[in-house]
């Protein structure tokens, strides 16, 4: 299968050219590939071996018939500020591409130079912030959690300077959608109501068809943009993701995991938890995530308000909390392998939490120790705290609690079960922050090799994998506190 085979759309193009600026790709110098998602390739229809035709097709350098890429234009709130200057600055809409079951797909390409919207930036994406989305998305998409994903990495001898010399790169990404809320927003704070109202009939016609056909279709959709970023945000918590810049601009409309900065999974449990060094007032700090998201889904609104009741507006967005608990509560509920929902399962789950934190317990390790009581003693999981009573106590009270839990049969759940499911939610392997890292500085010396063995080892997240066993161990000293800012 060639390029030429891969089947394009133009949806997004087919709205007035005031949406977007036409805009070719500024190509690297040698650019090569360095990773390709055969999986993923295959059911878009890509060839299985990207080659240099590939390379030069996509990147406009010998053109293919209606390849015509584009910037999209949208504005958004950064750190709670709105900013109407924004738009893909260093990204472009290649085309739209449809994959063997008939879905449709953004094809973008990050880094790909300069836009009317590039503001004082050089339209370049780094090699190092690449290969920390290109990872992240993977990880992400294995875990369960809506998410963008990533379909090539092109590497270049093209110096690009940030804090030092770095060299630049291409992301393909592959996504739902490229709409986001900064989109909805920069046609209200513009005042045009009439290409708001055509935004908003594309939207739902392309991604949230059914609600066409309610009472209230775009009271309808903006329920279900919540219903989407709230069980997004309640994966986020549940797997102790942190997401780093969740401007409005970064909020997909279809509730994916979007544009990954300087995000973090938690190592030790840190409910506070910042990890993008350059937000000095934590504003999103890992347990404001849920309220930021509600923030934002406000801003989203206010700027619906021309086509939806304020009052209706408001009572949707009410709903948020309520949808967010019960997705984090089943999730969590998961987690510990807690089917029945008995009084005094959240004191159980919140008190676990809070000895996580105060003995800096590690998230991940807690969550799968815990998941392997089948087979292992309590002092297993009990070897974990510092404050051993606590945790025995904890435990102990935990397991009485087990001890409740009936099938459909009324038969007690037996251990090896209860654990079964658990190891089927609680990942042996998550993206620590110094496995990227330790990925990032040898790609940078050239050698890929850790590139490929992180994507093998988080395409199984939740499965033994005893040559990887390494990549489940808690991180060294020096990688516990990498300071990742939003500089990509
Ligand atoms: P981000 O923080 O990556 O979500 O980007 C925020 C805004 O800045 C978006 O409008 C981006 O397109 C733009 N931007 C980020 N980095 C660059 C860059 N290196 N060159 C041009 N624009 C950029
Ligand atoms: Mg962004």
């Amino acid at each position: 299968m060639s390029f030429d085979q891969v089947i394009s759309h133009r949806r997004y193009a087919s709205l007035p050219e005031s949406f977007y600026t036409r805009q070719s790709v500024k190509p690297l110098l040698n650019q090569n590939w360095i990773v390709w998602n055969r999986s993923l390739a295959r059911t878009l229809r890509f060839p299985e071996q990207p080659d240099h035709v590939l390379l030069e097709k996509l990147t406009g350098i010998t053109a293919k018939e209606n390849f015509s890429p584009l910037a999209m234009k949208y504005a958004g709130h950064q750190f709670g500020f709105y900013n109407p200057d924004l738009g893909d600055g260093r990204g472009l809409l290649l085309t739209e591409i449809e994959d063997i079951a008939g879905d449709i797909w953004d094809l973008h390409l990050k880094g790909a130079g300069t836009t009317p919207y590039s503001r004082m930036g050089d339209g370049r994406a780094v090699l190092r912030s690449t290969i920390r989305e290109y990872l992240c998305s993977e990880a992400l998409h294995f875990l369960g959690i809506p998410t963008t994903r990533s379909l090539g990495m092109i590497g270049s001898d093209t110096t690009v300077y940030r804090e030092t010399a770095e060299t630049g790169a291409f992301l393909l990404r592959i996504a739902k959608t490229h709409v986001r809320f900064g989109h909805f927003e920069h046609l209200f704070y513009t005042q045009k109501y009439d290409d708001l109202r055509l935004l908003t009939d594309k939207v739902m016609n392309w991604y949230f068809p059914q609600c066409q056909h309610q009472e209230n279709p775009y009271l309808n959709m903006f329920g279900e943009v919540i219903r989407r970023t709230a069980s997004m945000i309640a994966f986020w918590q549940a797997y102790g993701f942190c997401h780093g810049v969740m401007n409005t601009d970064n909020m997909s409309i279809v509730g994916e995991t979007f544009d990954f900065g300087p995000y973090a999974f938690m190592d030790e449990y840190h409910s506070g938890f910042i990890c993008n060094h350059s937000d000095y007032e934590g504003r999103y700090a890992f347990n404001r995530q849920p309220q930021i998201a509600l923030w934002n889904l406000t801003a989203l609104a206010h700027a619906l308000s021309p086509l939806i009741d304020s009052g209706e507006l408001e009572e949707s967005l009410a709903s948020y909390e309520h949808i967010l608990n019960e997705k984090y509560s089943q999730l969590m509920r998961r987690k510990f392998g807690l089917m029945m929902s008995m009084k005094g399962d959240s004191g159980l789950f919140q008190h676990a939490l809070e000895l996580l934190e105060s003995n800096r317990v590690d998230y991940c390790v807690f969550f799968r120790t815990l998941s392997s009581l089948d087979c292992q003693p309590i002092d297993k999981v009990i070897d974990l705290f510092v404050d051993r009573i606590s945790a025995e106590q904890w435990i102990k009270r935990y397991i009485l609690r087990c001890e409740q839990e009936v099938d459909s049969n009324g038969f007690v759940v037996s251990a090896e079960l209860r654990c079964q499911q658990m190891r089927s939610v609680n990942p042996k392997y998550i993206l620590r922050n110094y496995l990227a890292q330790q990925a990032i500085q040898a790609a940078e010396q050239g050698d890929y090799t850790e590139i490929h063995n992180l994507l093998k080892v988080l395409s199984h997240p939740y499965d033994e994998q005893p040559e990887f066993e390494d990549y489940a161990k808690l991180p060294p000293e020096w990688g516990k506190h990498l300071e990742i800012s939003c500089s990509s």
